[in-house]
């Protein structure tokens, strides 16, 4: 026990407090004594007491409550009570109240001694324990952000040296990181753009679309394109409590071999179209020769029928050719309810035989669109077209036509047989068909790569909500303002 260890006497006046003076000096500690509050909080300030012992009254205020407020700025400092008589109730006190132990008469110089000691003992384990768990807390919590200090090297090499671009934005926009093939990209060199805003480093006008339409869509891609040439697929992806990555990836290769595959596609139409107009006009003609018997009709009204649709399917490709090349310049003022009403009509007949349960749904405002009203019937027929031949009998086809915020939003949802997630985009693809689309429903799998051209050269955007046999819903969004 060390010796010096000053213990703090706060007692009214009495033999008592002269006995366990007497005592502790004679067990070679040092002691202070004091009789009211005011001097006590002095002397736990200055001498720093290594135990107290408390009156159960302290001039005429309670020990009990002085104590617990000690404890409650020094909680590992033992105090001993110190009362006059012993009752069930004050051990309950002293043990509710987190003190040490308490003494009561008949007292002899060694149970004080005694006491003191234990606690003493006591509260040396205790702040021992205490010291060793914040040693061990504060190593490991320095170990793991050692670790961590590394993983994030680590992971920031990897991403500064990954091909694809990769941004990393907090929830407002702003930079949080940035890798040096963004910089590549839009040649940024060595421009300091951390915390900043993306919009105030990047002025991409694609980007700038991605960002803000992204933030009530989950998951989403841009085409950003630049004056040079270059095309890059952008994707924004929600990064929760952090804010959101965009990635981006070179597919300029990707786009021109597109372009060469659509100028082929374009040039064989186009040449195959002619000869076909020929050959279905021989086959009039042949009418004309001579009387035909039964079967050289039926034959002859076959090869008519599949001769139209050949030519149907060129006139699809030239149209997308045309559309791609951006030949689609023909704008006017146009009325989307009028068109949808001649496109519904021309469907009556296909509702009724299919018991298609039909819903139209159209605001009373909706605004003229400057548009191309032949494409924009091409792009409905195809739409609701879709709808009504891959939903089966007495399905149901909802068709919406609403205003926002100077956008119209065209809708059209379906009780059919939906597309698989991993091909939502790919059904705008030309000649793609999605791998559940039933066997005995007809297609090339060229009307929705129409209907993304359309929409595109209107500046709007198309998409598909869809869950495997319960349904799909198409969306087209297009400005009324450009
Ligand atoms: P067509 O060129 O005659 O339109 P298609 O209908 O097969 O042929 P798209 O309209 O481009 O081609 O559609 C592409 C594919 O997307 C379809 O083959 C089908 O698998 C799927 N699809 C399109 N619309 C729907 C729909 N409403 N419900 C379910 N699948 C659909
Ligand atoms: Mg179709």
């Amino acid at each position: 026990m060390a010796k010096h260890d000053l213990i703090l006497l706060v007692l009214n006046p009495s033999q008592i407090l002269d006995l366990m003076q007497r005592a502790l000096h004679a067990a070679g500690f040092d002691v202070a004594v004091v009789h009211d509050v005011p001097a006590m909080n002095n002397s736990v300030h200055e001498i720093v007491p290594a135990l107290i012992i408390i009156g159960e009254k302290v001039g005429d205020q309670d020990g009990l409550s002085i104590a617990a407020k000690i404890l409650e700025r020094f909680p590992t400092l033992p105090i001993i009570l110190y009362t006059d008589t012993d009752t069930s109730g004050t051990a309950k006190s002293v043990l509710k109240m987190g003190l040490s132990s308490y003494l009561y008469p008949p007292l002899k110089m060694a149970d004080i001694v005694d006491e003191v000691q234990k606690s003493l003992v006591r509260a040396r384990k205790l702040g021992d324990w205490l010291r060793r768990e914040v040693k061990r807390t504060t190593s490991t919590l320095s170990e793991k952000a050692k670790i961590s200090e590394s993983e994030r090297f680590k992971l920031q090499a990897i991403i500064a040296n990954i091909q694809d671009g990769v941004i990393v934005l907090d929830e407002r926009h702003h930079i949080l990181l940035m890798n040096n093939a963004v910089r590549d990209i839009f040649g940024l060199d060595h421009h300091e753009i951390n915390g900043k805003l993306l919009e105030d480093v990047i002025s991409n006008a694609d980007i700038n679309a991605l960002i803000t339409r992204s933030n009530d869509e989950p998951l989403k891609y841009h085409e950003v394109n630049f004056d040079d040439g270059r095309v890059f697929n952008a994707q924004y992806t929600p990064i929760p409590n952090i804010g959101a990555a965009v990635t981006m990836q070179d597919i300029s290769y990707l786009k021109e071999l597109d372009r060469l595959k659509s100028d082929f596609i374009h040039t064989v139409s186009h040449d195959l179209r002619s000869p076909l107009t020929s050959v279905l006009g021989y086959t009039e003609l042949i009418e004309r020769t001579g009387p035909l018997n039964e079967n050289q009709q039926e034959f002859l009204k076959r090869l008519q029928g599949s001769i139209q649709h050949i030519t149907m399917l060129i006139n699809d490709l030239l149209d997308i050719g045309r559309l791609e090349a951006g030949f689609d310049t023909r704008r006017e003022m146009v009325q989307l309810e009028d068109i949808l009403k001649y496109s519904l009509d021309m469907f009556d007949g296909q509702v009724k035989k299919k018991y298609i349960k039909l819903t139209v749904n159209v605001d009373h405002d909706i605004q003229l669109l400057r548009a191309n009203p032949i494409r924009i019937r091409q792009m409905i027929d195809n739409l609701i077209g879709n709808a009504i031949k891959y939903t089966p009998d007495e399905g149901s086809v909802q068709v919406g036509l609403h205003m926002q915020d100077n956008q119209v939003i065209f809708k059209v949802e379906d009780t059919g047989p939906g597309i698989p997630p991993e091909e939502h985009n790919r059904v705008f693809e030309k000649f793609f068909r999605a791998t559940n689309a039933p066997n005995d429903i007809q297609g090339t799998g060229l009307g929705l790569a129409i209907v993304k051209s359309i929409v595109d050269s209107h500046q709007g955007r198309v998409w598909v909500d869809s869950t495997v046999n319960k349904g799909s819903s198409f969306t087209v969004i297009l400005p009324t303002q450009e």
